[in-house]
């Protein structure tokens, strides 16, 4: 655990601390809520793309 220093208002915070101690504002909550957002998206994105390859590929041998 090291220690940082707050963008809002410049005191000492953990760097582990999801929010300023002092202030409140948000430090690294959002960061990795928003990778694993993106990691989430791509995911579904390659299932879907997965199901209709799947699916194409049925109607295409049925005809
Ligand atoms: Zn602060």
């Amino acid at each position: 655990m090291a220690l940082t220093h707050c963008p809002e208002c410049g005191r000492e915070v953990s760097d582990l601390a999801a929010a300023c101690i002092h202030c409140g504002y948000p430090l690294r909550a959002t960061a990795p809520m928003t990778f694993w957002k993106t990691v989430g998206a791509i995911l579904c994105a390659l299932a879907i793309w997965t199901v209709a390859g799947f699916l194409l590929a049925s109607l295409l041998h049925a005809f």
